[in-house]
């Protein structure tokens, strides 16, 4: 499991950045704790994002300024792009409650309220066919892991993801059954922690595994502690904070 004999490679690249402004064409509540929006404008000809776990910035202005500047210092928040065509993209959002100012824009702004997208500034691009993968991570996570379960073909693959209850497991096109975990009314991620603690060395996926796991930050030691156990380099893997208990804005280190 060492990186001389990978069969895949995790490539950076840097993306043109640009910024765009759209607007808010729809909303699908998946689940009531988690919606899909449409967001739809001119500005995205041309938007991409080579990644599977790339990350756009949201900016959120009271009202869309007319210099880039002035949108750049609004209030923003990094999301997971999912889909996108010519003038439309989606992004899910786990909607936590009233606190922030991504979620509640999510649940709540009007159809037609206008934000501002930037990036993705640059891509972690999955080259190559992994042995096998392992996905887990909680709500904020879904998007990068259905782009990733995308890619898995038949290659053995488990995928994990940690919600509150049953009312949040939501469909996931996927090769394989998501393993659903309920955290109830524990701290978020508690349930991940306790999943990813108990993997030893038996419990590989498979060979040559592509590992991604991201959730509350206190995932990140765990997720380190597991690659160790399982002798994957972290070349060929992302552990990552995706947000931080009690502090808003949150971010993760690159
Ligand atoms: C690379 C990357 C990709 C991401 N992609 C997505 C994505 O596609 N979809 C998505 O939903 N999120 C995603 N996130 C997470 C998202 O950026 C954070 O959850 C963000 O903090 C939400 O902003 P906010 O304005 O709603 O809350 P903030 O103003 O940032 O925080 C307000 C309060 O809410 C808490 N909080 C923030 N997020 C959560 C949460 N999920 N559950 C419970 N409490 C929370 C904070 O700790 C803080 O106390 C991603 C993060 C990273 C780093």
């Amino acid at each position: 499991m060492t990186s001389s004999n990978s069969p895949f490679t995790i490539e950076r690249r840097m993306n043109e950045l640009r910024f765009r402004t759209v607007t808010l064409a729809g909303r699908e509540q998946l689940a009531p704790d988690y919606v899909r929006v449409r967001l739809e404008g001119e500005d995205l000809a041309g938007f991409d994002s080579p990644g599977a776990d790339d990350h756009m910035r949201l900016f959120f202005p009271a009202e869309i300024p007319d210099t880039v500047e002035e949108l750049r210092a609004s209030p923003s928040r990094e999301y997971t792009p999912l889909s996108w065509g010519e003038d439309w993209l989606e992004v899910e959002f786990a909607v936590h409650g009233d606190e922030g100012v991504a979620a509640p824009w999510a649940a709540n702004a009007p159809l037609g309220a206008r934000i501002g997208i930037g990036g993705p500034r640059g891509s972690a691009v999955l080259t190559g066919t992994p042995g096998s993968w392992l996905l887990v991570g909680d709500e904020t996570a879904i998007p990068a892991i259905r782009r990733f379960a995308a890619q898995i073909g038949d290659a053995p693959a488990r995928i994990v993801i940690e919600v509150r209850g049953a009312e949040g497991e939501i469909p996931i096109d996927a090769p394989v059954p998501v393993e659903w975990l309920h955290r109830g009314d524990a701290p978020s991620g508690s349930a991940l922690i306790a999943f990813v603690e108990s993997l030893g060395t038996a419990d590989a996926v498979g060979e040559h595994p592509f590992v991604f796991i991201a959730a509350e930050q206190s995932i990140v030691k765990p997720g380190r502690a597991l690659l160790e156990r399982w002798g994957v380099d972290t070349a060929h893997a992302v552990v990552k904070g995706y947000w931080k208990r009690g502090e808003a804005e949150y971010h993760a280190p690159h």
